[in-house]
């Protein structure tokens, strides 16, 4: 049959697997500055970042702050020998409704030709409150260092545009500056764009240009350390997340993104520093966009959009398998025969279909077990420990407890169907699933067909290697290996994915996606256990193992000082009412409950200052009276077969920060910003709003002229947002007992004036004759 000598040579496989894959999901070792002057060298690039920044402070865009690190972003491209420009305007990203000041950093190296350019982007605006050393220092200090290297280097064929994007984090307000009147951009055929999520992990492709077969086969071959699947991909299409690439593939333009992951927790945390940024990360955003700017620089531009897509995963950050989709429906059929037809010729004689009938018991058993563990560990791993909703800080004792699940699931299936289920029909079950998912997947989702693709492929290569052993007493035992190792690359690849999307409170889909490996491996276990007796004995030890490793998992903090919390003390009043509040504002609504009693925090609603409400744990204090904005209505009229209205905004001295939110019942349809087309409801979006809003930052001379055109004449609300300089006075006394595990997250400390302003209706006047 299937019998191995040892089942221990199975988790041999298994933990070469795993290390394997956790190459994946490291980054490379940071390359020191004696490297060639025409190697990208992470220490180079870090000694940039730590110039441009050098006070280690937030500099949101707008801000004197940020024209300083525009300043040294300047002087070091021109010490490269290039003459950067700059694109000076104050602009409006339509899609979010955003506006601020935008200066962008443009630098060229001429190409041979000059047919098309190439597009080597990021942004060095940071949030509110985050210096921005990994979002986006990173990829700008990167890119600085390329622009170094380029500059040694002859001229390449195509134009390289280096572009030091502005305002990114305020809505791609600088990106859609650049697409929208810059003269550079009509000519660029392709973009390279490096963002981060975090400040460490590998930089991996996670986003293309429709039509990628072709950059992808570039990918592959023009990176050293390939990293990324097209499934993270499809993930990332269906979340709201959005950057400066989203302008220009909405545009049309073929680029690749690139970004870092791992470390969330600290992504537009006030300790995004130089500190806390790793030095692998930024040399393999460095490795990647310098490979692929070499790539695309010597390529005819006009060709690299395919008519198709391709899927693609990374093997051990190693090679990357990339496939066209238009053959995967094909592929996984003659796969999926191939298997099938070797399963049954080895074992037409000793298959039986009664035991059909237990098998197809068995393996829903297995997965099952495995899905209802993986639910019920989401409680002591995930529900009950106090956690950042994305990532764990020490992840391994709780993935510990779920492979040691899995481990006692399928020890369990064991026991139980052991000679009810043959190896063969277990085999024959779990081939066939794989073979209908594989199917499944080429119909709904082909480029994350790989998933049952390479399995398939392995048990079929495996199987040509078996026809040569044909008297051996164990018939397909190399394909049943290499199927298994297959699927545990698969199990693990995602396991390790979901790590910096969701945590443990989701462990069902960290537990369903080792569904692959514990299926496959069952028969080669069924087969040696054979004609042993099973006790219940290493079921009862397993499962005391999981209990154990969660226990443990319980006493590890979720929270740390290098993976805070998001906690930020910030003050907020309505316009008319008498009290103010100082408010512990955690986005993520997680902060600390202790500090919250300690200073006699309440949860209270609050105005959201978006015309709802929201929760916060607050201290009620007399109201400050923060100066607000004041409105000066200039008409109100039909035009078309719409209704127009135009009105003056003045904002208070030190307002950088003003916010409009408009009701649904308005009918928004496009609102103007001093002239500017400002937000356009019409253009398709990742994001679903419940409330229009318009943001403008560090308004010029302090005054906004706002023209809102809706399909309603009806009156309406308007609620103001207005941000200002904290009083430290006002927060003075709630420092005590600062947790050290805590940190303001992306807006920080500010004081909130919210005021609501009441628009009437508009009289639909008669023409006169
Ligand atoms: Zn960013």
């Amino acid at each position: 049959m299937l019998l191995l000598r040892h089942p221990f040579s199975l988790l041999a496989i298994c933990l070469l697997v795993l290390v394997g894959v956790l190459r994946s999901y490291s980054p490379p070792a940071p390359l020191g500055a004696d490297v060639p002057n025409v190697v990208f060298s992470a220490v180079r690039a870090e000694a940039i970042l730590r110039e441009l920044l050098a006070e280690n402070l937030p500099h949101v865009s707008g801000s004197p702050q940020n024209a300083m690190v525009r300043d040294r972003i300047v002087a070091q491209l021109e010490s490269f020998g290039y003459q950067p420009e700059i694109q000076s305007r104050y602009h409006c990203n339509p899609m979010f409704g955003s506006c601020s000041p935008v200066e962008n950093i443009i630098a060229v190296k001429p190409g041979e030709a000059g047919e098309g350019a190439v597009l080597l982007t990021a942004h060095y605006d940071s949030g509110w409150v985050a210096p921005g050393a990994a979002d986006d220092g990173a990829g700008t200090a990167a890119i600085l260092e390329i622009a170094r290297m380029a500059a040694e280097f002859p001229s390449f064929e195509n134009d390289i545009v280096f572009l030091i994007t502005d305002s990114e984090e305020n809505g791609l307000i600088g990106a859609d500056a650049f697409a929208e009147h810059h003269p550079l951009f009509p000519g660029v055929k392709a973009v390279i764009n490096l963002e981060a999520r975090g400040v460490t992990g590998p930089s991996g492709l996670f986003e293309t240009g429709e039509g990628n077969r072709r950059v992808i086969r570039m990918f592959a071959d023009s990176v050293e350390r390939p990293y990324g699947s097209s499934l993270v991909y499809e993930i990332y299409k269906r979340m709201p997340n959005d950057t400066d690439y989203t302008v220009y593939k909405r545009k049309g333009v073929m680029g690749v993104n690139f970004a870092f992951a791992q470390g969330v927790a600290v992504y537009h945390s006030a300790i995004d520093d130089l500190d806390h940024l790793d030095m692998g990360s930024l040399q393999h955003h460095g490795d990647n966009a310098w490979g692929m700017t070499k790539a695309f620089a010597e390529r005819n531009l006009d060709s690299v959009v395919s008519g198709e897509d391709g899927g693609y995963i990374d093997v051990f950050g190693k090679w990357l398998v990339h496939y066209t989709v238009s053959i995967t429906h094909g592929l996984a059929l003659i796969l999926g025969v191939w298997v099938m037809l070797a399963i049954g010729l080895a074992f037409r004689k000793v298959f039986r279909f009664r035991q059909l009938r237990w098998g197809l018991v068995a393996v829903p058993f297995l997965l099952l077990t495995i899905a209802l563990g993986g639910y019920l560990l989401s409680w002591p791993l995930g529900h009950w420990p106090d956690l950042h909703p994305l990532e764990h800080p020490s992840p391994w004792v709780g993935r510990l407890a779920l492979l040691l699940m899995v481990a006692l699931a399928g020890y369990t299936t064991l026991k139980l169907f052991t000679g009810k289920v043959s190896a063969c029909v277990w085999l024959v079950i779990a081939w066939a699933l794989v073979f209908i998912l594989a199917m499944r997947l080429t119909s709904f989702m082909p480029t994350a067909s790989h998933i049952a693709l390479l399995p398939l492929a392995l048990f079929a290569l495996g199987s040509i290697v078996d026809l040569f052993r044909k008297k051996s007493a164990a018939p397909l035992l190399v394909a049943s290996v290499l199927g298994f190792a297959g699927a545990s690359f698969i199990s693990f690849y995602h396991f390790f994915m979901l790590d910096v999307v969701m945590n443990f409170d989701q462990s069902l889909f960290r537990a369903i996606s080792l569904w692959m490996m514990a299926l496959v491996v069952m028969p080669m276990l069924l087969a040696f256990v054979k004609d042993r007796e099973l006790t219940w004995q290493p079921a009862r030890w397993l499962l005391v193992a999981v209990l154990g490793a969660c226990l443990v998992h319980l006493f590890i903090p979720g929270y740390s000082s290098e993976r805070p919390r998001d906690m930020t003390l910030m003050y907020s009043e309505v316009e008319g009412e008498a009290s103010g509040y100082i408010v512990l504002e955690s986005i993520f609504k997680r902060h600390d409950r202790k500090y919250a009693e300690g200073h006699s925090f309440e949860m209270q609603e609050l105005n959201s200052g978006q015309l709802g409400t929201v929760q916060r744990p607050v201290r009620e204090v007399d109201s400050i009276g923060l100066p607000g904005i004041r409105i000066e209505e200039l008409s109100a009229a039909m035009e078309g077969d719409g209704f127009s209205r135009e009105f003056d905004i003045s904002v208070p001295g030190d307002g950088q920060f003003l916010r409009l939110a408009i009701p649904k019942t308005a009918g928004l349809e496009k609102a103007w910003v001093n002239g500017e087309l400002a937000l356009d409801n019409s253009l398709e979006s990742k994001h679903k709003r419940w409330v229009d809003t318009l943001q403008v930052m560090y308004p010029e001379d302090g005054k906004v002229k706002v023209e809102l055109l809706s399909s309603s004449p009806d009156a309406f609300t308007m609620a103001a947002v207005t941000w200002h300089e904290l009083p430290g006075i006002l927060i003075a006394p709630f420092m005590g007992n600062w947790p050290d595990d805590a940190r303001p997250y992306l807006y920080g400390p500010r004081a909130e004036k919210i005021q609501e302003y009441e628009f009437g209706a508009i009289q639909a006047v008669a023409v006169p004759p």
